[in-house]
């Protein structure tokens, strides 16, 4: 063994202690670290020849690469769509690095790893309140499970023309149907040839609305003259958190044959709480789900997961089998997450969410729904009462969309929006809805209270009269 190893080796305690330490120290001081900074670094930094072990490398990370890191997953990023990381999911995250499994197999493989993903999605599954039809898997994020859902939509539509797409490449012309997807899909779109411009923009309802007008989509869907097509529909869109009607196209589905994919990316939370479940009511009659798990659930980047109803398994495997490697057996006769989704080695990624669940159950995720709600709700209303800025939509749920008051002021939105993320304070995402430049505000993390809100409030009205 090489002698830096060798010394790493009989070192292992007190390096991961020293790590330790250092984690602590930033996580209870990460009310008070920046949600921005302008510090860089010169990355073009040559590997030296002999490694300076880790305890080393520790340090000059802590000199030179620490200072770079943001409060991201702090109480006040509220940019994007931002969650932080429970403690349990922490532990998860770090035991998933040590017992560095490859989830794939059920069987054999010397590991069964994939059985503790099965009962993570079971928990998931009990969580949303949603059926066991549905089967799930873990992916790095929620573009990588639109990719997934979408690219079993893919093959299902070839099938209904007796052609199998994953075999022999696109040829049909697909339809498709989305009032205002996520960016996402639209990538995943161009990821699986379809095309990011193929698809068809139904209207939305009319008024301050994101979600997708039904009558226009009926429209659509008779121009079709029974062809099939994929809908993708959104449980709460990244600017205002709107919801497609979920029972309306349970209805269609009697109807008409078509994929029904979700992007409930992080609105799919909403089941958790009694107040809020109303607004996904219908959706188990999905075809697939996308949801975050690194959003609402509190958990550290990248965990995400599908859901696809178990009879499309077949249809699945035809996407992402990895079966012409003979060792790896039948994949019908033998489950294997590499035969279901686009990574063949994977991490044991179900882990951090697993132990988020059994920490805090039911009432846990549930309390940081709602918290979060209350608070974009307060984010709102004092926004509203203050002469500076103006609601741009209501709030559905726990994004706020906004902007400066009077038309005037559009021209000074993206500089009120930077001296605002300079003060390091707060982090908030600009935007543009309904061709007005705005801004977003998300309430994802579990640590944040009344007292960011306030102290926000107020700082916003500084900074707008500075
Ligand atoms: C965040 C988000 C995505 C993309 O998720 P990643 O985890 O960044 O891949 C997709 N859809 C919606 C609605 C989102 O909010």
């Amino acid at each position: 063994m090489n002698s830096v190893l060798q010394h790493d080796l009989n070192n292992f305690e007190n390096i991961l202690e020293k790590t330790k330490k250092q984690g602590i120290d930033f996580l209870n001081n990460l009310g008070n670290i920046p949600t921005s900074n302008k510090k860089s670094i010169d990355h073009s930094r040559e590997l030296n020849e002999l490694g300076l072990g880790s305890l080393a490398a520790l340090e000059e990370f802590n000199a030179r690469l620490a200072p770079l890191m943001v409060a991201s997953s702090g109480p006040r990023y509220w940019g994007f769509v931002t969650g932080g990381s429970t403690p349990a999911s922490i532990v998860g995250d770090w035991l998933t690095s040590i017992y560095d499994q490859n989830t794939q197999a059920v069987k054999a493989q010397g590991g069964v790893s994939a059985l503790i993903e099965f009962e993570t999605i079971n928990l998931l599954l009990q969580l949303l309140e949603l059926p066991k039809s549905f089967l799930g898997g873990f992916v790095t994020g929620a573009t990588m499970s639109n990719f997934t859902c979408l690219g079993v939509a893919r093959q299902w539509f070839g099938i209904q023309f007796g052609k199998d797409f994953a075999k022999n490449g696109i040829s049909e012309n697909l339809n498709i149907f989305s009032a205002t997807p996520h960016s996402s899909s639209i990538k995943a779109l161009s990821m699986l040839g379809i095309g990011s411009q193929n698809y068809t923009a139904i209207k939305t309802i009319e008024g301050n609305r994101e979600a997708i007008d039904i009558v226009d989509l009926k429209k659509n869907i008779k121009s079709l003259n029974g062809k099939p097509f994929i809908l993708i529909s959104s449980a709460a869109t990244v600017n205002t958190a709107d919801f497609d009607d979920f029972e309306a196209i349970s209805k269609l589905k009697e109807k008409y044959d078509f994929w029904w994919h979700i992007d409930a990316a992080f609105g799919g939370f909403a089941a958790v709480s009694d107040k809020y479940k109303h607004l996904v009511k219908g959706w188990e009659g999905a075809d697939s789900i996308t949801i975050d798990c690194h959003k609402w659930l509190n958990v550290p980047y990248e965990s995400a997961f599908y859901l696809i109803k178990e009879q499309h398994t077949a249809l699945q495997i035809e996407t992402f089998q990895n079966s012409n490697a003979p060792y790896l057996g039948n994949p019908l006769e033998n489950f294997n997450y590499l035969n279901v989704l686009p990574e063949n080695s994977r991490r044991l990624r179900a882990l951090p969410v697993w132990f988020s669940l059994l920490a805090y159950g039911k009432e846990g995720f549930q309390d940081i729904v709602e918290n979060s709600v209350s608070l974009a709700l307060d984010f709102g209303n004092a926004l509203s009462n203050e002469g500076n800025f103006k609601l741009l939509a209501p709030i559905h749920l726990n994004n706020v969309c906004f902007t400066l008051k009077g038309e005037d002021n559009q021209e000074k939105v993206s500089q009120f929006l930077t001296n605002l993320n300079d003060t390091g304070k707060v982090f908030m995402t600009p935007t543009v809805y309904q061709d007005i430049k705005g801004i977003r505000a998300s309430f994802v993390n579990w640590r944040t209270n009344k007292e960011d809100v306030v102290a926000v409030v107020n700082l916003m009205n500084s900074v707008f009269s500075s």
